[in-house]
């Protein structure tokens, strides 16, 4: 099933595509209903697919990104959080940081948690999860660097684009995962070759932290994230999900 998250009447609505057409869906944390037809996929603006209380994202879990890091793929997964007033929806601006020399986009599968959860059992992780979709884990490598943590680096207003929207039948460990920049392949990889597979993740973060409907989980960027620059395009493409695209704006000045 695909679900989405869209703008009707003024009013954000999970809904279901089926084909071109988008149907309001009830009770999507439990039993989705489908309910009247809300129009056309083209006629509607897609919202971020997610109401996140938290974020939970993970950092070196391709070799080869960890490699041009300098480093390998921790044993243990390295986590860190995004505020949830990160988030942005499909088409939505990037709008460049205060002081910062250099914007990277991290094309990331990301998951939507379906049900509260704590202490997940390993091999019961697929019911705790709403779906699948695009994220991209928008980092200032200058601050990451020189910050010695990564809260305002990957943590600032508009660092994370979500969508478009939820699939809930891909399996995640065999997923080919592409970034563009201005339509030109940077990023080309497969979930396949994640270090630190998505279902041990979804265990693994709770362990420590309660996870509750709508909170997400960034599963990691694969080789040659690409440097943005004011006008530039970036588009998080998951095979069997879809297409996320957002541009970067520099804004001529930030105070009025
Ligand atoms: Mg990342």
């Amino acid at each position: 099933m695909r679900i989405a998250r869209v703008l009707f009447n003024g009013s954000p609505v999970w809904a279901t595509i089926v084909g071109e057409d988008v149907y309001r869906l009830n009770d999507v944390y439990g039993a989705q209903e489908r309910r009247e037809r809300l129009g056309r996929l083209s006629d509607l603006r897609l919202l971020a697919p997610a109401e996140p209380k938290k974020v939970i994202c993970i950092g070196l879990n391709y070799a080869l990104h960890a490699a041009e890091s300098g480093k390998t793929i921790p044993t243990e997964p390295l986590m860190f959080f995004k505020p949830p007033t990160a988030l942005i929806n499909p088409g939505d601006d990037i709008t460049w940081p205060i002081g910062t020399n250099r914007i990277d986009s991290e094309a990331e599968l990301a998951v939507v948690i379906r049900r509260k959860a704590k202490l997940i059992q390993p091999d019961t992780w697929r019911e705790y999860v709403l779906g699948y979709t695009c994220g991209n884990d928008v980092s200032a490598r200058d601050w990451q660097d020189a910050d010695g943590q990564w809260t305002r680096a990957k943590g600032f207003d508009t660092s994370l684009p979500l969508g478009p929207w939820l699939q809930t039948d891909v399996d995640p460990d065999n997923l080919r995962i592409r970034g563009y920049l201005n339509g030109k392949v940077r990023q080309d990889s497969t979930t396949a070759d994640l270090g630190h597979k998505t279902g041990k993740l979804v265990a693994f973060v709770s362990r420590f932290f309660t996870l509750e409907p709508g909170d997400i989980l960034m599963t990691g960027t694969p080789a040659n994230p690409g440097p943005m620059e004011d006008g530039t395009e970036y588009t998080v493409e998951v095979e069997g999900i879809g297409r996320l695209t957002n541009r970067m704006r520099r804004p001529q000045s930030y105070f009025s």
